[in-house]
Parts: C-alpha cells; sequence; structure tokens
C-alpha cells in the first residue's frame, strides 16, 4: 500500500526572543521527521534550547531544484516536515515560497500545507507603533537600485500607511531619501525587537536620521519601518 503524503508544516518562529514561540509549533517541531531550516546552525540553537532532537536540513534561497526534489520525495515517502527561516514567519520576505508553491503544484489537493502562526516582524512593529493598522501596504525590502527612486515617489503620494524592512547598511540612505519624498510623514521604526535593546523612535525623517546621527550606535541591527502619511 501506498504511504499517505506527508504534511508539510510553515512554522513561525522567534524575532529574536526565544520565548516567543508557540506551545503548538515546539509539539511540530518535535513531531515531524524534519526540520527544513534557512540556516541550520541558527535553528539548532532554537531547537537545543527546547531540547528538541529533530533531524534538520537546509532549505535557503539558493536551494536548488534537486533540493526542492529530494523535500517532494520525502513527503511522497509520508514523512512530516516543518519549514522555518532565521526569524519570524516562514515566506514573509523570506524563504519557502517557490517550495510551497511546488509542492501545490506536485500533489494538489493531496497535500497538507498547514501554517502555525507566530511573531511576524512586521506585526510586531505596527501592534506597539500606535499607528493605525486598520489599513497597510507592506513593502518587504525596497528595491537597492533599480525603481527605488520610484518607490519612494510613489511612497510620497501614498494616502495609506506603509511598512517595509530595512537593514543596518541601508536605513540612514533610507531616512535620507524619506526626508527628500516624503519630509512631513511621521515614521515610526521598530528596531531589535524583542532582543535586549529593542526600542521605538519616531518622529519626521529628519527627527530620526538626527536621532540616529547622535546616538552613532543605535543605528546597527535589525529595523521596520512604519511610514504614515501627514
Ligand atoms: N520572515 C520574517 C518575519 O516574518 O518577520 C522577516 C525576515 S526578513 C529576511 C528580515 C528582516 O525583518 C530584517 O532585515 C528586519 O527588517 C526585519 N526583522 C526581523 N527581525 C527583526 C527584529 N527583531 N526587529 C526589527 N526588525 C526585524
Amino acid at each position: 500500500m501506498e504511504s499517505e503524503i506527508g504534511t508539510l508544516y510553515i512554522v513561525a518562529t522567534p524575532i529574536g526572543n526565544l520565548e516567543d514561540i508557540t506551545l503548538r509549533a515546539l509539539r511540530t517541531l518535535k513531531e515531524v521527521d524534519y526540520v527544513l531550516c534557512e540556516d541550520t546552525r541558527t535553528t539548532q540553537n532554537l531547537l537545543n534550547k527546547y531540547d528538541i532532537k529533530t533531524k534538520t536540513m537546509s532549505y535557503h534561497a539558493h536551494s536548488t531544484e534537486n533540493k526542492e526534489n529530494v523535500i517532494i520525495n520525502l513527503l511522497k515517502s509520508g514523512k512530516d516536515l516543518a519549514l522555518v527561516s532565521d526569524a519570524g514567519t516562514p515566506t514573509i520576505s523570506d524563504p519557502g515560497v517557490m517550495l510551497v508553491a511546488n509542492v501545490k503544484k506536485e500533489f494538489g489537493t493531496d497535500v497538507k500545507v498547514v501554517p502555525i502562526p507566530g511573531p511576524s516582524a512586521l506585526i510586531t512593529a505596527l501592534s506597539a507603533s500606535g499607528i493605525s493598522s486598520a489599513e497597510f501596504i507592506f513593502l518587504g525590502f525596497l528595491p537597492h537600485k533599480k525603481g527605488r527612486e520610484t518607490l519612494f515617489k510613489e511612497i510620497s503620494k501614498s494616502k495609506r500607511v506603509i511598512v517595509f524592512y530595512e537593514s543596518t547598511h541601508r536605513i540612514m540612505k533610507t531616512l535620507s531619501s524619506l526626508i527628500e519624498h516624503a519630509p512631513t510623514f511621521k515614521i515610526v521604526i521598530g528596531r531589535e525587537l524583542t532582543k535586549q535593546f529593542e526600542e521605538f523612535v519616531e518622529g519626521t525623517p529628519e527627527q530620526v536620521l538626527t536621532y540616529f546621527t547622535v546616538n552613532d550606535d543605535k543605528h546597527r541591527g535589525e529595523f521596520v519601518v512604519i511610514v504614515e502619511p501627514k
């Protein structure tokens, strides 16, 4: 008799504080046959903390079609798999979208792809920003070069709250672009959320840039930028 197709769980993991993980996520990570990780070392820290002994396997942005075939064959042979990323919800500005799409393409409605919800940096930032999230646009990471200028022009005309991810390397450049294109807008930045040096910085783009210029050590880390049209 053919074995039943395994289940692919999409498991959200902490964005900093390792206590931010659900009971269901922990049980799933414990019960599956393999955990597919963006970086096995990062996920191993989490698994060690909760004494989870499940085998890990890497799956990341540069994984080949061959790796996806290995994963599809594991599901075919009835293995249950959990996909995790380094932080937050997999597939949200993170690897895994193609895997989920290809698994669904391969098995159609015969496969169960089960989300195990938990942290995501954008929702974490919005929740404590004091900015209405009834309606917002999420841009993920902004383009580095092509289309960047056009996007800032679009942001300047937006009537909706806009949220995006930013890195240490580009935060100051992005604030400068906001000063140029949207000087009156309100900015809230969530930095190092759930970590030791978590902070929220708010003001006009110029005020926020000044804050990070004066506090030179504070434009390092991970950032969620929330832009409210004013
Ligand atoms: N999938 C993740 C999620 O659900 O939030 C996002 C992954 S994306 C590759 C990483 C970006 O998310 C970082 O560059 C930063 O902009 C944001 N981010 C992740 N963790 C964060 C944290 N603890 N504080 C602030 N921003 C964070």
